[in-house]
């Protein structure tokens, strides 16, 4: 297949450019970065006249205008703390529900106005999702490579988590495309990992490879089965709340423990963050040296590497219990393991290395810096898609994403493009009218937000739905997409088992052009796209609580006082007004008042009704 370029610049399409160059990203946690193959070489980028490769993945607001991303947003992580968004990627394509632990642990404000919504950041009056503030750590990225290469970039290789979904993986797709990048592909973390080694670059390896990588705030395992270039996920464990950012506070609280810091010291917000700032010196210098030591205030602070190492190691034995439970799931022996491969910042603490090549009875892979790894591998990932390595196999892909029209006339994508072939992908989705009998489903291609925008590919009814309450069906739509392009849909309820099917020729009467020009027009209006999904987006989700306001208020008629009633009246004829006239802020802002408002009256009226429910029961 003839490969097709787009000019992002002058809007021109054109047969591929020789020198065009993929970028490789690494989206973590705690740092990101991005790589790309210089003479035939991975190698990672460093912002100009800075003397790391990692952007810190902090985004600090110094207003509405300005945003910073990276080490100048990490300062203000303790002055500003509302003000400036770390660990992002712990949000992305998230519902409130999935975070009811993490919310507590972060420094900002995270949102949530219904039920199985996706969560927003406010930061001031303004709501950001998670997509959105990943798209700002791509921008920067995508900024520190074009100056650099001194061109421009616009392709690229991102990785993700080998256990992310895929609404996670959707969500990084989607900050790609809003930060002007045309992804490529999506990769496993592990599987970049080991290309970085040159494991699985060449079509004859055979080999069963752990992936154990420790970064800042989580831990990762992965079992990866590598055969004729082709990655499989055997299995992946990990925790999502143990990495280096836990030696760092071992740290601190072995010396507010050995030198009885004053609680006046304690409360000193810029005496905390030295501590801080000190704790993670210390453990990288015993990184490579034996002893640590450093005047803060009145405090010798001090810490020697045994030390260090009997704080940790509760930690990393359970990491190495991971590890275990990791081999059981892949029904793998220590004996079957060919490569062991560390990945993360906090691997280089030497304990690390110690345990794990102990655990896995032989030498760890570390020669490639664990900082790095991910990146340097996304770039010969890119580099494969490049077509510059002849022995790899490339697999067919579909060029254009498939997907159907939701609410508000959104596209929602099921299968992404890119997507190997054969493939196969579903989705649950349920009503939003009581009593719906029958449910359209339209089925698109393309990359817009808007199906408008898209290629209408066909469209059926499923009918007969048994009467049921808004939101109780369950109606599952699959995609089979077989070899030759054709794809079944199939969508059915689950309730009641009612079923229809229908085939479409994806492929049919489009050119390559034509799919180079769509794909063109969605970088190019990502932004506007965005802008016009989250409105209706906002606007579905105010009906959505408008509605069940007028439920609650006339099912609890007894149970709210007069004023109560005026006063949420009063508030739900707000959301209504914004939701008609206002932009996403405003009616985000509406519902978070009335939910305030509402969610103590809620939480008194369930509480009356499951005492009246229980008067005169045994329990
Ligand atoms: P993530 O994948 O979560 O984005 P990284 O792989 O970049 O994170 O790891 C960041 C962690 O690595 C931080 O906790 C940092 O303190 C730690 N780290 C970086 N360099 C060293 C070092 N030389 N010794 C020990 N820990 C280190
Ligand atoms: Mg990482």
């Amino acid at each position: 297949m003839a490969k097709i370029s787009i000019n992002l610049k002058d809007g021109t399409v054109g047969r591929e450019e020789q020198d065009e160059v993929i970028i490789g990203i690494d989206l973590g946690t705690t740092n990101s970065l991005v790589a790309y193959i210089k003479d035939g070489k991975p190698v990672t980028i460093k912002k100009t006249g800075g003397s790391s490769s990692l952007v810190p993945s902090i985004i600090h607001f110094a207003s509405e205008e300005s945003i910073v991303i990276g080490e100048q947003a990490a300062e203000q992580l303790v002055n500003q703390p509302e003000r400036t968004v770390y660990s992002v990627k712990r949000l992305l394509g998230k519902s409130y529900d999935d975070l009811t632990d993490v919310s507590q642990r972060l420094g900002y404000k995270i949102i949530d106005n219904d039920e199985g919504g996706l969560v927003k950041i406010q930061v001031g009056d303004k709501f950001y999702s998670p997509i959105e503030l990943s798209a700002e750590i791509l921008k920067e990225l995508k900024d520190v490579a074009s100056k650099h290469l001194s061109k421009a970039v616009s392709k690229a290789v991102i990785t993700v988590p080998a256990y992310f979904n895929d609404s996670q993986r959707q969500a990084t797709r989607d900050a790609g495309k809003l930060a002007g990048l045309d992804v490529l592909r999506i990769v496993n973390e592990p599987t970049a990992a080991s290309l970085a080694y040159d494991i699985g670059t060449s079509r004859s390896d055979s080999e069963v490879i752990v992936v154990y990588d420790l970064g800042g705030g989580t831990f990762d395992i992965s079992i990866l089965m590598i055969e004729d270039g082709v990655f499989e996920v055997l299995a992946t464990n990990g925790d999502t709340f143990l990495g280096g950012d836990d030696f760092d506070e071992a740290i601190i609280a072995y010396w507010k423990d050995a030198l009885s810091i004053s609680p006046a010291n304690l409360e000193d917000k810029n005496f905390v963050q030295a501590l801080r700032l000190s704790a993670e010196e210390a453990k990288k210098s015993l990184s490579s040296s034996d002893s640590f030591s450093k005047k803060v205030g009145d405090y010798n602070l001090e810490i020697s590497k045994d030390q260090f190492e009997k704080l940790i190691t509760p930690l990393l034995e359970k990491t190495l219990d991971l590890s275990r439970s990791c081999l059981k799931d892949a029904d793998k022996k220590i004996e079957d393991i060919d490569q062991v491969i560390l990945v993360g910042g906090s691997t280089k603490t030497p304990i690390v290395k110690r345990l794990v090549s102990d655990f896995f009875k032989k030498e760890v892979n570390d020669t490639v810096d664990p900082d790095q790894a991910v990146a340097l591998g996304a770039a010969v990932q890119a580099d494969i898609l490049a077509g510059n390595r002849k022995d790899m196999l490339l697999l067919d892909i579909t060029p254009l994403s498939l997907g159907i029209e939701t609410i508000g006339g959104l596209m929602d994508t099921i299968i992404p493009r890119n997507s190997k072939v054969p493939s196969r992908a579903g989705r649950q989705y349920t009503t939003s009218v009581d009593g719906q009998a029958n449910l359209k489903v339209a089925v698109f291609q393309g990359e817009r937000d808007l199906v408008t925008d898209n290629r209408k590919l066909g469209e059926f009814v499923l009918s007969g739905i048994p009467p049921m309450a808004a939101g109780m069906p369950k109606i599952d739509i699959k995609f089979i997409l077989d070899a030759d392009g054709i794809l079944r849909v199939k969508a059915s309820e689950l309730r009641s088992n009612i079923e229809t099917e229908v085939e479409i020729k994806s492929q049919y009467g489009i050119s390559e052009e034509e799919m180079a020009l769509m794909l063109m027009s969605s970088i190019q209006n990502a932004q506007s796209d965005m802008e016009k999904r989250s409105l209706i987006e906002a606007q579905t989700e105010a009906q959505n609580v408008i509605l069940h306001s007028h439920k609650f208020l006339t099912q609890n008629k007894d149970h709210i006082s007069t004023d109560e009633h005026l006063q949420l009246e009063k508030l739900v004829s707000q959301l209504e007004t914004q939701k008609q006239s206002g932009s996403k802020d405003e009616i985000n802002a509406a519902m978070e008042t009335l939910n305030d408002y509402s969610r103590p009256i809620a939480e008194r009226v369930m509480d009356v009704n499951i005492a009246e429910a229980l008067k005169g029961k045994d329990i």
